[in-house]
């Protein structure tokens, strides 16, 4: 990128080509407007007006670039959108009014009656409700799978499949799926991969350079990072995203022009929040590992996780969730997260703010004990979303919870 400013409005897309992560997450998608202004515009319009009836005309047509209503397109929405897809690798993004906006319309834009879905058994609990009780009345069904199990993806293979979906590393346990494996198995049997890149945002993993179609995101976790909005995107080709934009355009679940301008924000600080807080938590597993009263941590950044060398390999860092097992069960869990005083204790994650979770009672407390046993979800886990905060105090925190024990 040239370093040289050449005045308002004259930066276009083309300058970023060939730059870093770093620098397309603050200055990708902004192509300054007539104001000159540096930081990016919010545009809250709902629609747009034209100089006149022709170009009206003209632009519901299609004959004419531009805006016509916020539901369609909205500046603000779109320097978000080419902001993502740069990061991501993407030709093209698609934002979303929420994380689960963008697997509904990732899958009602792409698949048909009919289709087949094979999906990880460990992704979010909504995206398991979704496909079960809400794509099944569309006639699409989903068989699942241990995603860290190659030849499982194989045999679930049906002539109908049309998409593999899958979240690595997973919530709570952090298995960890092999995104150019499983990409393999995808294309062999003419299906898409699409992955939810949640947890480790593109700062630390890439899956359309290694073979995946499709990311996913729900914005609403780190990239925003501070826990202000509810969005989501889609990232993909421009064909396959040309599908998905048809949905939201005409389903109606776009984004607003304010939440966008967060995530915008949100983004320029993203690599150096994921970098820090995955580095916090791998400190954080390392130390609850030598503590007495926990009976296992989970965190592939850890040499014992099964598939410490494989997250090593497709993750530049290990991500800023930990996950562990006090002795005991379901009351020392509990005991553990209302000793604590400064970390909040909520379902949400992705935060600057570290933030305590009960799951069997809270985010997977829908599941019956039986589903939760097979999903791994015991009354002992607890996860923890490493935020920001001085690693001291977190620790000091947790100890207080702990000693409780
Ligand atoms: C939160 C979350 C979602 C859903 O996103 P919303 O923005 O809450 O709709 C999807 N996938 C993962 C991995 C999540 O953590």
């Amino acid at each position: 990128m040239s370093a040289k400013a050449q005045g308002p409005a004259s930066r276009l897309d083309s300058d970023l080509r060939d730059v870093e992560l770093a620098t397309l997450a603050i200055r990708g998608g902004h192509t300054r407007t007539s104001e000159g202004e540096h930081s990016e515009p919010i545009f809250p319009t709902s629609s747009f007006v034209f100089n006149s009836a022709a170009q009206a005309a003209a632009r519901f047509g299609g004959d004419e670039p531009g805006n016509i209503y916020s539901r369609f397109t909205n500046p603000t929405v779109r320097i978000f959108e080419q902001r993502i897809a740069a990061m991501e690798g993407g030709e093209r993004a698609v934002a979303t009014s929420s994380g689960m906006a963008a697997i509904l319309s990732l899958g009602l834009g792409l698949l048909s009656q009919g289709d087949h879905i094979v999906c990880s058994y460990s992704v979010f609990g909504s995206t398991v409700s979704l496909f079960n009780k809400y794509f099944s009345k569309a006639g699409i069904r989903t068989s699942y799978v241990d995603p860290t199990d190659i030849d499982a993806w194989q045999r679930a293979v049906e002539p109908s499949t049309k998409l593999f979906f899958l979240e690595t590393p997973s919530n709570p346990l952090a298995e960890i799926a092999d995104i150019a494996a499983i990409a393999q198995v995808a294309h062999a049997a003419g299906a898409w991969l699409a992955v939810d890149n949640c947890f480790c945002t593109p700062a630390l993993q890439l899956p359309l350079a290694m073979g995946a179609d499709i990311v996913i995101h729900s914005a609403t976790k780190f990239l925003d990072g501070q826990g202000r909005c509810i969005g989501g995107v889609v990232v993909g080709s421009d064909t396959l995203m040309e599908e998905v934009y048809g949905f939201v355009r005409t389903g109606g679940a776009c984004l607003s022009p304010f939440n966008a301008w967060v995530f915008i924000k949100g983004l320029e600080t993203l690599e150096l929040r994921m970098l820090a807080q995955s580095e916090r938590a791998l400190q954080l597993a390392n130390w609850l590992e030598l503590q007495p009263q926990v009976e296992r941590v989970y965190y592939s950044g850890l040499p014992c996780h099964p598939q410490h060398q494989l997250a090593a390999r497709q993750q530049r860092a290990f991500g800023a969730v930990v996950a562990f097992e006090v002795k005991g069960g379901q009351a020392q869990a509990w005991a553990l997260i209302d000793g604590t005083r400064m970390i909040s204790i909520t379902g949400n994650l992705g935060d600057v703010k570290t933030t305590i979770t009960h799951p069997a009672t809270t985010t997977h407390g829908r599941l019956s004990p039986e589903e939760r046993q097979q999903a791994g979800i015991k009354d002992n886990l607890i996860r923890v979303s490493v935020g920001l905060e001085a690693l001291a105090d977190i620790q000091t925190d947790l100890q207080r919870g702990l000693s409780l024990l």
